[in-house]
This record gives C-alpha cells, structure tokens and sequence, in this order.
C-alpha cells in the first residue's frame, strides 16, 4: 500500500467502487485510493481487477465474487467485516451490481448492520443515457433484454406503451437481432438511440427512428462489433378504447357481456357504463359466452 493511502478506507466498511468500461483514465483518483487501502478487494475475475491494479501499482489482496459464488463467499466476507476489515467489491468493468454480481452481498452486508460506500463513476447506461437526448427525467434500465428472438419481440410488445426511456445492454452477437426486432415491433413510430464502445476509441452514438438502426448497423461490419447500450423513447399513453377492448374480447370468451365489464372496468379504472356498451357491440359478433 502507498504510505499515503492509510486510512483511505474506513475499519469494517464496505466500498463499492465502479472501475473504466474503457479508459482507464476513467478510474477516479478516491477509487485509486479506496482500492489501494481496503484490506480486500472482492472482483468479479480476480485476473483482470488485478491487471488493472497493477496498472496503477496497486497489488490489492483479491477474492474471487462472481456470479457462481457469491452465496459462499458473501458469509466470509462478512466475517471479515466483523472483524473491522475493509472490502471493496469491483465487477470486471463499471459499476458493481449493475448487470453485475454484488445485490446478494450488499444485502447481507446492510442486513448485518456494517456501513456501505458508494462511489460514484463508469456506467454504461447512464453514460449513454447522457448522450441519447431522449427524455432522461425518468428512465427504466432493463439489464439485458430476452437473448432469443420470439420472447425478445413479445417483451417489446409488451413495453410498446412504456412511460419512460428504456435503457439496455446488448451484446455484439445479439445487437442486429435486437435491431431487427425493434423495427419490426415499432417501425418508425419510436425514436432509438444506440452508443456502442463508450469511451473506447471507436466510440460512437446514433439515433434515429427503430426502422432504420437494422440497416445503420448493417452499413459496416465495424458497427457490430464491441459493446452496446441501446434506449427507447417512452412510448405513448395507450388508447383507452385499445386498452378496454384488448381485456375484454379474451373474457368475453368465458364471461356473460356484464361480468366481463365489471372485471375490465375495475382492472382499467374506466367507467362501467362504457365498458358495458362496448362489451354489448362486441359480444354481438362474439361466439355466446359460456353460462357460469
Ligand atoms: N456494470 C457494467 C456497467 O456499469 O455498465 C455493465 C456490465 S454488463 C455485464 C456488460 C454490458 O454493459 C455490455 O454487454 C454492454 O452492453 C454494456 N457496456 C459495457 N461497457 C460498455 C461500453 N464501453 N460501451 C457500451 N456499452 C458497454
């Protein structure tokens, strides 16, 4: 440890210190000092924290936490924090537990009552959030999306009237199947934005209609390589008459007309009366709802 990092960690506290998705530049001067001074650093691959480290002349005490292990390792950490050791936890890139290991000892950590620190720093998603320009004052981060292709076009669908600007990460073998998908489900009527190598040298951030990023993508080999995060613009509000017909036609299979209206009428917040009407226009052409 550099002399000049005592006491850079607090005795029985545990830091969470996000570390560059790129430029190592990016590691700030407290995480240097965090890193350096805790007496374990717990790394999602302990080869690639300590590459980093050596980088800056650190030579941390590394354990292993990832996603395979964490339950056991989460108790021994904990021991160690009892015992007034610090810890840090770092994930291979960014910030620990965002699609990152690190929920279940963070849990048990705050659960047993020890302090926990966070520092600020690299992020993908909110890095590209903060070059999208699409709305940011509320935004969803969804982690990965679902990898295959019918469960990936349904969870768009079922997101088609999200309120806020969706956020995700894509990897390169999934980024032109995603692409695809979000032309196929919204075409051009939602705004998209891609960053992909986020402070990397081939860094870049487009954004355009969902049309049109499948053929962006396709223009050069390049565009699919690397890492991605991908966002959405909120969608809009759904159509009430949408909403009230898309419950009511599957119920008025099993329901009489005024009990499919009372059950749609309760679930949407929508007035009896109208849900009633258009249950009545509908059962018109509908098959005879079964007796109950
Ligand atoms: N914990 C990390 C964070 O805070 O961003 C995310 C880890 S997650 C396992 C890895 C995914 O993050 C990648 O597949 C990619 O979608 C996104 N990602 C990581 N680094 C990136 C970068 N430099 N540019 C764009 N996306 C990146």
């Amino acid at each position: 440890m550099n002399p000049a990092n005592e006491g850079a960690a607090e005795a029985g506290t545990l830091y969470i210190v996000p570390t560059p998705i790129g430029n190592l530049s990016d590691l700030s001067p407290r995480a240097l000092r965090v890193l350096d001074g805790v007496d374990v650093v717990a790394a999602e691959d302990t080869r690639t924290t300590g590459a980093m480290l050596s980088h800056f002349g650190i030579r941390a005490r590394l354990t292993a936490l990832h996603e395979h292990n964490e339950s056991q390792v989460v108790g021994s950490l904990l021991a160690r924090l009892a015992e007034a050791h610090s810890v840090a936890l770092v994930s291979d890139a960014g910030t620990p537990l965002i699609s990152d290991p690190g929920y279940r000892l963070v849990d048990a950590v705050r659960d047993a009552g020890h302090p926990v620190v966070a520092l600020p720093g690299p992020c993908a998603a909110v890095a590209a959030l903060s070059a999208a320009g699409l709305p940011s004052d509320a935004f969803s981060f969804f982690g990965f999306p679902p990898p295959k292709a019918s469960a990936r076009r349904d969870w768009l669908q079922a997101h088609a009237h999200w309120p806020h600007t969706m956020v995700m990460y894509e990897s390169s073998h999934r980024i032109q199947g995603l692409a695809d998908d979000l032309g196929r489900v919204f075409g051009r009527e939602r705004r998209v934005a891609l960053s992909r190598e986020i402070s990397k040298r081939f860094e870049e951030h487009w954004r355009g209609e969902a049309s049109a990023l499948s053929g962006w993508l396709a223009e050069d080999e390049n565009r699919l390589r690397g890492e991605f995060v991908v966002m959405i613009a909120p969608g809009a509000p759904p159509d009430p008459a949408e909403a009230i017909d898309r419950l009511l036609k599957p119920l008025l299979r099993e329901l009489e007309p005024s009990r499919a209206a009372r059950v749609v009428a309760s679930a949407l917040g929508e007035r009896r009366n109208t849900v009633y009407r258009r249950a009545m226009e509908l059962a018109g052409d509908a098959p005879p709802a079964a007796k109950e």
